[in-house]
């Protein structure tokens, strides 16, 4: 299969030529066709399957051939919506690399920075943005932004947007935009609120799936290392050094945490950077970049931060802890294995987690390989432990938390999607 089979003019394929994909991947072979022939998606692809090209590629070529080419309308044409800052700085680079021989604008939208340099863009007039619900909702009752000609609405990673809480704000931008517009609709999962999402919002979907939903992906190596608690730094430190590893992703579960493993590894003599929801956007932006050109060696994120990053050919990602909700385990190792390369993913597992543990595996359908280190194996006169969930997502919910007895009780998808919005990072 290749790029010229699939309708896509010559500007946009010189566009692909030059970021030197050669064939599409499955779910870009599968969603191109469809959306060319403007019909609403519900595409349920992994991270990592290049599902923005998927989107944003047929997205360019309709915007060449559809009606309002008056450019100085200034009306919208076309809307993506991601749950994170970092995932919306992602596609709009993505937009603007597909779009470079093209004619249109666009421009990302998000909180955290001043709203006014986003205001004088979008006087300037603005073809495509890229957008996260909150910041949106306030140029909308600024009416900063006009959507009311809205061709296109792309919603992205949409099971985050409701894990994150942002239905009503997604409801509300959906009063803005006009009822003709082809909405496509990419999310990871397909649980009962996706669906209930996609009854209210598209007509005839094709149904688009490239890879088994809650499966994690062929292409990553898991591994699991039994170690005690107390140990896992000085093992995460062991496996950097003597792997050579020269970038490696690693998860906590709180933002406390994030930062006190990065000083301890800084102790250790390797470069570390955290980035997690305490940190400005500034701050997280430079994060990203630092790690991305190889000046930092280990990224620390807790789960929401790294949402959605994409990090080329990222070979290592270690799960320092264990998600309390068994799907970010997928999200996670997710940032690895992407676009046909090999990816480790490596979970550092105390006597606390084994539930957590079985619990991923039943998700995952199959057995993760164990590993007992020699020089790490776990001491068995330790106790497993009540895991403190204070800092993570969920723990500090006081308006509607749960018994003391459920602390400890690994989550589920849906219980976490009944939840409040909590922190956006
Ligand atoms: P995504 O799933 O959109 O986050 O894309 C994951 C990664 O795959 C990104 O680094 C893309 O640049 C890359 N990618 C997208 N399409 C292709 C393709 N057809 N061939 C090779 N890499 C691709």
């Amino acid at each position: 299969m290749s790029f010229n089979n699939l309708g896509l003019s010559a500007p946009i394929l010189k566009a692909i030529k030059d970021t030197g994909y050669t064939e599409p991947t499955p779910i870009q072979a599968r969603a191109i066709p469809i959306i060319l022939s403007k019909k609403d998606i519900l595409a349920g692809a992994q991270t990592g399957t290049g599902k923005t090209a998927a989107f944003t590629l047929p997205l360019l070529q309709l915007l060449t051939q559809a009606k309002h080419q008056d450019r100085k309308s200034h009306h919208v044409r076309a809307l993506i919506l991601t749950p994170t800052r970092e995932l919306a700085s992602q596609v709009q680079e993505n937009v603007e690399i597909y779009a470079k021989y093209l004619p249109y604008k666009s421009c990302v939208i998000f909180g955290g920075v001043k709203i006014n340099p986003q205001i004088i863009k979008l006087r300037k007039g603005i073809d495509i943005v890229v957008a996260t619900p909150g910041r949106l909702i306030d140029h909308l009752s600024q009416k900063t932004i006009n959507l009311s000609k809205l061709e296109f609405l792309i919603l992205d990673e949409a099971d985050r947007m409701l894990d994150m809480g942002f239905i009503n704000d997604i409801k509300k931008i959906l009063l803005k935009v006009p009822n003709d517009k082809q909405t496509l609709l990419f999310s990871a999962t397909y649980s009962n609120e996706i669906k209930k999402l996609s009854d209210q919002l598209l007509n005839k979907p094709e149904l688009i799936e490239v890879a088994r939903t809650n499966a994690s992906s062929e292409q990553i190596k898991q591994a699991v290392y039994h170690v005690d608690k107390v140990r896992k730094r000085e093992l995460l430190t062991h496996l950097i050094n003597e792997g050579k590893w020269k970038q490696v992703l690693v998860f906590t579960r709180t933002k406390h945490g994030a930062n006190r493993l990065c000083s301890q590894l800084d102790k250790d003599g390797i470069s570390s950077v955290a980035i997690h929801g305490n940190k400005s956007q500034n701050a997280r932006t430079k994060a990203l970049a630092d790690f991305k050109k190889g000046n930092i060696r280990v990224l620390v994120a807790t789960d929401i931060a790294a949402r959605g990053i994409d990090i080329d050919q990222l070979p290592h990602v270690v799960n320092y802890e264990l998600p309390n909700v068994s799907e970010d385990y997928v999200h996670r190792i997710g940032r690895t294995g992407r676009a046909g390369n090999v990816g480790e993913a490596i979970s550092l597992v105390c006597i606390d987690e084994h539930e957590y543990l079985s619990n991923i595996e039943k998700l995952i359908k199959k057995d993760i390989a164990k590993v007992w280190l020699a020089g790490f194996k776990p001491d068995p006169s330790i106790q497993a432990e009540e895991i403190n969930l204070g800092g993570a997502r969920g723990g500090n919910r006081s308006k509607n938390s749960r018994g003391s007895n459920s602390r400890n009780r690994p989550r589920n998808r849906s219980s976490r999607a009944n939840s409040s919005r909590g922190s956006r990072t």
